[in-house]
């Protein structure tokens, strides 16, 4: 698969263009997606939403992109979309909003349901942890309007799956996340890595069903081995169930295991 360039803004919405980082990766895919929100394409000021890593040229490309910028937005706190979001800050004088006071700049937080308007479109924050405890998902529209797309973070990814990363990911928290997603129909998903998906809820709905199928594996991998969802059964289960997975991605896919196990300590057989 051919990746898609770097640094060039690329219009995914009447109201979203996207400048991909320079920081692929097994975790990142093709890089962060950092995206610039606006009304207008004429209009003379932007939201970004996850600024990326700390790169002094996507920094600029994304000052360029978005003239002037009005506002700064974080999906979570993961540095892939974090890092450059005080200097980008600093830079240009625009406040960051985040779950995650260490990135806030003498702004208030991101709550659920909150609504945020600034360069002619609206953003209301839709609580979605899982990924991390401080993940949001973010309902996009033109001011006035229905939302038409919802920038995802980590919690859907235009490609592949996401995982439950460790320390406060939680698997039953995203499942329920998930489930608020899926209720999304007919919005398009503006993820933190990866391409655009047509359908928020459809997107839900196959990560949902992946979810299942996992667990079903792990439960079966379990009881074929006798084992209690301890940690002594992390290993043995990614041997089993991620025996089709690169290796490079076991650390991920541990991480994932353990959120699994956990789960199933919590929510007994059903
Ligand atoms: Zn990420």
């Amino acid at each position: 698969m051919t990746r898609p360039a770097h640094g060039i803004e690329r219009a995914v919405t009447p109201c979203a263009t996207v400048l991909l980082a320079d920081n692929p990766g097994p975790m990142t895919l093709d890089g962060t997606n950092t995206w610039i929100l606006r009304d207008d394409p004429d209009r003379r000021s932007a939201v970004v939403v996850d600024p990326g890593p700390d790169d002094a040229e996507h920094r600029a490309r994304i000052v360029t992109a978005a003239r002037q910028v009005e506002l700064i937005v974080l999906t979570h706190r993961h540095a892939d979309h974090s890092e450059g979001a005080v200097l980008l800050a600093e830079a240009t004088g625009a406040p960051v909003r985040s779950v995650d006071p260490a990135f806030r700049t003498g702004t208030a937080g991101l709550a659920d349901a909150q609504v945020m308007s600034a360069a002619g479109v609206t953003l209301r924050v839709l609580a979605t942890p899982g990924h991390t405890a401080d993940s949001v998902s973010l309902l996009l529209s033109r001011a006035g309007a229905d939302p038409h797309a919802v920038l995802t973070g980590d919690t859907v990814l235009g490609r592949g799956t996401t995982v439950i990363a460790e320390p406060d990911g939680d698997l039953g928290a995203y499942l329920d996340s998930l489930r608020r997603l899926a209720d999304l129909s007919g919005l398009v998903v503006l993820p933190g890595h990866g391409p655009e998906l047509p359908d928020c809820s459809e997107a839900a709905r196959f990560y949902l069903a992946h979810r299942a199928e996992r667990l079903d594996q792990v439960r079966q991998a379990l009881r074929e081995r006798g084992l209690t969802p301890g940690e002594s059964a992390v290993e043995p289960v990614v041997e089993i169930v991620y025996a089709d997975v690169d290796r490079s991605l076991w650390p991920a896919a541990r991480s994932s295991v353990r959120a699994q196990l956990r789960y199933l300590r919590d929510v007994p057989a059903k």
